[in-house]
Order: structure tokens, then sequence, then C-alpha cells
């Protein structure tokens, strides 16, 4: 039965202190997250191996900072002070059913993938970094590439089991506790009875959208929970709806010589994966993901030879490259894939996914540069991922070497807004315009199919960051009106610009109203001080 009220448990497993580490040379790992911020310091690590360590943990400490693979770009998973609780050691599989997979929060994306392809399953919303965590997706709601087509983590979580600073545990089934009609929930826990009030504001109505608590009409408290990026209570194990028949994937490279061209391309190829979702036509293009490079990443995967060590050739005054992701039955073969593909221009061809996208490419006059992994070919597909991952890698790079050389303020300066679709256009010329005017080096790149792309600063100097943090600002006044969110899938954290975007999307009173919540759930303030908003001091 609904209801807007939940009774917490205590929590099980193995009780007792959870083994913990302080040595400083062992801590000194664990003081960054991928945002490379300055100034993480600790004294603690913990890794528990049971909810009831979890909950020890939260009861003895005086501030907790959960992490998981530490692939925050936010600097949300940067300790400032705090017990840091890893949960690398909650990594048990609990089971694998027909659509739904039970499994703890330090299980990572890739070794999920590795179990569930044995079983011929699929997990779809992993962000780009598969050596995520389970628990760390589900707290900053990640998203990825195949969100065109499957949406985001949230869409996926059926229920979780959540350590609140408290100690007591909820167990929270999707459908299960929705929000009373006059916008509350109430948490029986074992000590006190705590009415939560949720906010009022209402995010875009973008796919991503990774900003701040989830709020609107009929709130399911699992919602609440999901992104909160750890601020609420430490997620121990999660069950995760899959596909229970794995598709068979095949990749293509796209390079264009005109970006205008290219934009085209994308709309006209989201356009025919819809249509083949709504008519279930077999013969279909079916695309999950569009990711996009810009000419200046295109530049660098040049300058650092990724290009030739993947063997992937990138032709001369290519504008922008596209890394598409086409979906096909299950179990096709590659010599099935080639096969179609080497008959798509002969007279004859048989009707198929891929021989229709291979004609588009040759009306779109691409087709000769094309690079192809076809199902099934895992070393031809890493060198394409590689490719695409290699942007960011080579940019963060560029970003260190600047640090040490020129400026220790120098840091990752980047926006990761996103636009309906219909809006790219407009908004990959404003994003010209700005960072043109400014004279900033920029590299833009990301998940194209959902409008959302990460413009990154290659900054020369710490005025070079400043310039790139007002230009984002900037863009995010554009962003909003254009009905976007500046916030789109990375989270919030303790990144201080990105704090100022929340600001700017729900307003003092949308902060208001999320720190209510937070007081209502973690009254002494212990989880995760700094992150999405600085710590209470009312
Ligand atoms: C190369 C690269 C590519 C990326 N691509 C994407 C992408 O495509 N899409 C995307 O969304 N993100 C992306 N990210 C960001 C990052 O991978 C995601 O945010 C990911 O979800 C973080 O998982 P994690 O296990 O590393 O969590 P961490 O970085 O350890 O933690 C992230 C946040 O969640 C909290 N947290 C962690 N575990 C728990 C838990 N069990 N309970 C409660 N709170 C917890 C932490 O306190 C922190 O606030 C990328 C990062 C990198 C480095």
């Amino acid at each position: 039965m609904r209801s807007f009220a939940l009774t917490a448990r205590p929590p099980a497993g193995e009780a007792g202190p959870a083994p913990i580490e302080r040595d400083p040379d062992i801590i000194a790992s664990r003081l960054e997250d991928a945002a490379h911020f300055t100034g993480g310091h600790a004294t603690e690590l913990v890794t528990p191996v049971s909810e009831a360590q979890v909950a020890d943990v939260m009861r003895k400490a005086s501030s907790v900072l959960p992490v998981g693979a530490q692939s925050s770009l936010t600097g949300g998973a940067t300790p400032m002070g705090e017990t840091i609780l890893s949960t690398a050691r909650l990594k048990g599989i609990e089971s694998i059913g027909r659509d739904r997979v039970r499994v703890q929060a330090g299980v990572s994306i890739a070794e999920l993938d590795r179990q569930l392809e044995l079983a011929s399953k699929y997990y779809p919303p992993a962000p780009t970094f598969d050596g995520a965590f389970v628990g760390g997706t589900i707290s900053t709601n990640a998203a990825g590439a195949a969100t065109f087509k499957y949406g985001v983590t949230r869409q996926w979580i059926e229920a979780l089991t959540v350590v609140l600073p408290s100690g007591d545990v909820l167990d929270i089934e999707r459908g299960a506790t929705r929000v009373h009609e006059d916008g509350h929930f109430e948490l029986h826990l074992a000590d006190r009875s705590v009415r939560v009030d949720v906010p009022r504001y209402r995010p875009p109505d973008v796919p991503k959208v990774s900003a701040g608590y989830w709020t609107g009409p009929g709130l399911d408290l699992i919602d609440l929970f999901i992104g909160s990026e750890g601020t609420l209570g430490i997620v121990t194990a999660a069950t995760l709806r899959v596909l229970p028949e794995r598709p068979a994937f095949c990749l293509a490279f796209v390079p264009f010589p005109e970006r205008y061209g290219c934009l085209r391309f994308v709309a006209r190829l989201r356009e025919l994966a819809q249509q083949t979702w709504r008519d279930r036509d077999p013969r279909g293009i079916d695309i999950s993901a569009i990711e996009h490079m810009d000419a200046r990443s295109l530049a660098i995967i040049r300058e650092d030879g990724i290009d030739r060590a993947n063997g992937v050739g990138v032709p001369d005054r290519t504008s922008m490259a596209l890394l598409v992701t086409i979906e096909l039955p299950p179990g096709m073969s590659a010599e099935q894939a080639y096969d179609e593909i080497g008959r798509a221009r002969l007279p004859g061809a048989p009707d198929t996914p891929l021989v229709r996208l291979t004609t588009m490419l040759a009306e779109a006059g691409v087709l000769e540069s094309v690079e192809i992994a076809v199902p099934g070919d895992r070393a031809r597909t890493a060198q394409l991922l590689s490719v695409r991952e290699g942007v960011p890698a080579a940019v963060n790079a560029r970003i260190g070497r600047a640090k040490h050389a020129r400026d220790r303020r120098i840091e990752k300066t980047a926006a990761d807004m996103i636009v309906p679709f219909s809006g790219l256009e407009r908004l990959l010329s404003l994003y010209d315009d700005e960072f043109a005017r400014r004279g900033l080096d920029v590299a833009i790149w990301g998940h194209i199919s959902d409008g959302n792309v990460h413009p990154n600063v290659i900054p020369r100097s710490y005025e070079d960051v400043e310039s790139g943090r007002a230009a984002i600002l900037s863009l995010a006044g554009e962003v909003l009106r254009m009905g976007g969110a500046p916030l789109a899938e990375h989270g919030v954290g303790r990144s201080r610009i990105k704090q100022e975007l929340l600001r700017m999307m729900y307003g003092d009173e949308g902060i208001a109203a999320m720190r209510r919540v937070k007081r209502a759930i973690d009254p002494e303030w212990k989880l995760s001080p700094g992150v999405l908003f600085s710590r209470d001091t009312t």
C-alpha cells in the first residue's frame, strides 16, 4: 500500500567497528577525486563490510564522507576533514533475476556489466567512466552516452537500502512511499519521527538534470535520495532494473568536414531512431548514443597521437566527429554485419538497419572516412572508445601541466549544460561567441544526442580560469532561458561555480528548501558537509 510515511529498521549484517586505516600514505591516495581540487585532507579511512558497520561509523564519527571510485568531477568525493567511508568492500552482486539485479554499493559498473553480459542482460545508464561504483552513480544520478534511448540512472532504480546519519536503515521501494499531498514525508526512526518537507521548485524538462534534490508532484521517496550526492544517507545496496536481453552493438566513428552538416545528420539520426522505437520496426535504424568531438578536440587527438595509437584516421579539415552506437538484434555476428555493410550500395541489397545506415552515410558524403567496430569486435570497439575517452584525459593532462608549470591556482574549468535538442545549434553558436570574445582556448565534446555537451577551457593562465568561470555563468543564464539546465550530469559537489549555478536554477528559496530537507534528516550536518551547499551554521 502507498503511504507518505516509512519506518526505519535496525542495521543488519556483521556488527562491530569497520576496518579503519590511519596510515597517512594510504590516506594520501584518497584526498582527491577526478576534479583534482586542492586542499583535500582527512585522518581516517573506514572500509565497512556490512550495513551494520556503516551504521556504526555514522553513529560514532562527527562527520562522514561516503566515497565510491572517486571519479566525481565536482569535488564531491574530496574529503575536507571528514572520516572517509569507502564502499569498496560492499561489493556483492546478491542476485541476478530476469529483469532485476540486487547489488551492493561498491560494485563497479564495469564488473556489473561483465556479470550481466554472462547472463546476456544489460544495464544501460552507465556513465562514460565504467570504473564508477553503483552507489556513486545512484548518488549522482549519473547519466551517460545512452541517455538518448534509455534515460538516466534514476529511471533504472527499483529499490534502495540507505543508512541514515542516525544509523537507522531505510528500505525504499519505488512506488511504495509517495509525498503527502501537502508536500511532506514522514520517517519513523528508532528514537524519533521526522517530517521532511520537500522543495517546490520544478527541475527543467530536459533528459538529464543532476542539480540538488529531486522534487515534483507525487514525488517518490526513492527519488529524493537518488542524486542527493551523499548528503542525506549512504546507499549500501540497490535493486536495478536491467534489460532481459542484451542487444548487439556496432560503433561508427564518423568525421564531418563541417558542423552544420554534422548537426543535420545527428538530428536526422535522432528522428529515425525515435521512429524505429515508435513503430517497433525491425528494419529501422536504432541508435542508443551519439557522442561528439569538436575541431579542437580532434586537434588534441592528433597532437597527442591518440588517433595513430588506435588506428583511427581523422581526415584533415574535419570540423566535427561523431561516435555513434547502433543497436542490432541480440546475437548478430560480425560476419553478418560486414556482409550487410558490404552489400548496402549494391543492387538488391536487403532492407536492414545497417544497410539503411550505410546508405545514409553515403548520402551525407562521409562513408569513405567512417571507421566501424562490428558486434563482438572488442578490440576495435575499445580503440574507437579510446579516441573519444582520450579527449578529456588529454585536456586534463594539459591542465595538470599548466598548473605545475605556470600557476598552482589553475584548475579544471568546464561546463556541463543541456538544452532541448532543438536549441543545440544556437547553444554551440553562443559558446563560439562567448569563448572567442574572451580569447579562450576551448575544446567541446559530449553527449550530442541529448543536447548535452561539455565545453572545457584549456587554461594558459589563472586569468583564463577566471574568464572561463565568468563565461560559464553568463552562458548558464542563456541556457536557463532556453529551458535547459546548466547542471546536467556531473552534479554540484563542492564546486563553488556549480553551487552558484544551483542557486541560479532554483533561487535562494530553493536552496533554503533543500537546506530544510538536509536539516530534517541530518540535524547534526554530519554527512558530506559542504557538498551541494555550505554547512548550516544556524
Ligand atoms: C573520465 C570520466 C568520465 C565521466 N563520464 C561521466 C558521464 O558520462 N556521466 C556522468 O554522469 N558522470 C560522468 N563522470 C563523473 C563520475 O564518473 C560519476 O559522477 C559517477 O557517478 C561517480 O561514481 P563514483 O563511484 O566514482 O562516486 P564518487 O566520485 O566516489 O562519489 C560521487 C558522489 O557520490 C557520493 N557517494 C559515493 N558513493 C556513495 C554511496 N554509496 N552513498 C551515498 N553517497 C555516495 C560521494 O560522497 C560524492 O558526493 C565521469 C568521470 C570521469 C573521470
